[in-house]
C-alpha cells in the first residue's frame, strides 16, 4: 500500500460515518413519508352529513370487499334500475349478495332514496363495487326512481345535488367534468333518463355546480 493510498483509505474510512448518517436520514424519512401516504386516506376523518343514515354492509367478498379507497377523483351517478324499490331494498339487496350465492358483485357508497333519504352503505376509506374500472378511485351514488324512465323524483334530485356538491366541496372535485354518470365509464345505460337526455344531465351538473358554491370556502 502507497502512502498516497492509505490516506485516501483513512479519509474514506472517516468520511463513512457522514455518509450513514445522510442515508439513514434519507432511509427514516422515506420510511416515515411511505407510512403516513399509507396510513392518510383522502376519505378518513371524514364527516358525512348528519342527515345522511349510516346503514353500512358488512365487510365481505361481493359487496364490501373492504379494500382502501386511495385516491378521490371523481363522483359517478348511477340509477338503481329497479322502479320504484326504496334505498332501504336496494341496501338489503347489496347486503344479501354477501352469501355469493348470486355470484354478483355490487354495492354503492350512498343510496338516494324516492323521499330524498341517504343511505350509506360503504365508507368513504373503502371501494364499492359500482363503476367498473373506476371503483379505485371514485365514490359511487345510486339512485332510486319511480319508474322505467329512470327519472329522479324532485325530492330524489334535490337531495342527489346535495350529496354530490358536499362531495366535490369535501374532495376538491370539479363538478363540472369530475361528476360523471355509469355510461361515461362503460357505455352502459345508466342512469338511464340522464343519459336518454344529455340536456337534464347538463342540468344536473350546473345545479350541482350552483350548490357546491354555497359551501363556505376554506
Ligand atoms: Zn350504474
Amino acid at each position: 500500500m502507497t502512502e498516497h493510498q492509505e490516506v485516501r483509505r483513512r479519509r474514506r474510512r472517516r468520511r463513512r460515518p457522514a455518509v450513514r448518517l445522510v442515508l439513514g436520514g434519507i432511509c427514516l424519512t422515506a420510511a416515515v413519508l411511505l407510512a403516513l401516504s399509507g396510513r392518510r386516506l383522502p376519505g378518513e376523518g371524514v364527516e358525512v352529513p348528519e342527515d345522511v343514515e349510516q346503514a353500512l354492509l358488512t365487510v365481505n367478498e361481493w359487496s364490501r370487499p373492504g379494500e382502501p379507497l386511495r385516491k378521490i377523483n371523481g363522483v359517478v351517478i348511477h340509477y338503481v334500475g329497479n322502479p320504484a324499490t326504496t334505498a332501504r331494498a336496494n341496501r338489503n339487496y347489496f347486503e344479501s349478495l354477501s352469501s355469493g350465492a348470486e355470484g354478483t358483485y355490487a354495492s354503492a357508497h350512498f343510496i338516494v332514496g324516492l323521499e330524498g333519504e341517504v343511505l350509506q352503505c360503504i365508507p368513504l376509506t373503502e371501494i364499492a363495487y359500482a363503476s367498473n374500472s373506476r371503483n379505485g378511485d371514485t365514490v359511487s351514488i345510486e339512485v332510486c326512481h319511480p319508474d322505467g324512465t329512470g327519472e329522479f323524483l324532485p325530492e330524489t334530485y334535490d337531495r342527489l345535488v346535495e350529496l354530490t356538491a358536499w362531495l366535490c366541496q369535501e374532495f376538491r372535485l370539479d363538478p363540472e367534468t369530475e361528476v360523471i354518470r355509469h355510461y361515461d365509464v362503460t357505455g352502459k345505460l345508466c342512469p338511464r333518463y340522464y343519459v336518454e337526455n344529455p340536456d337534464a344531465w347538463e342540468r344536473f351538473l350546473a345545479d350541482t355546480a350552483a350548490e357546491t358554491e354555497h359551501f363556505p370556502q376554506d
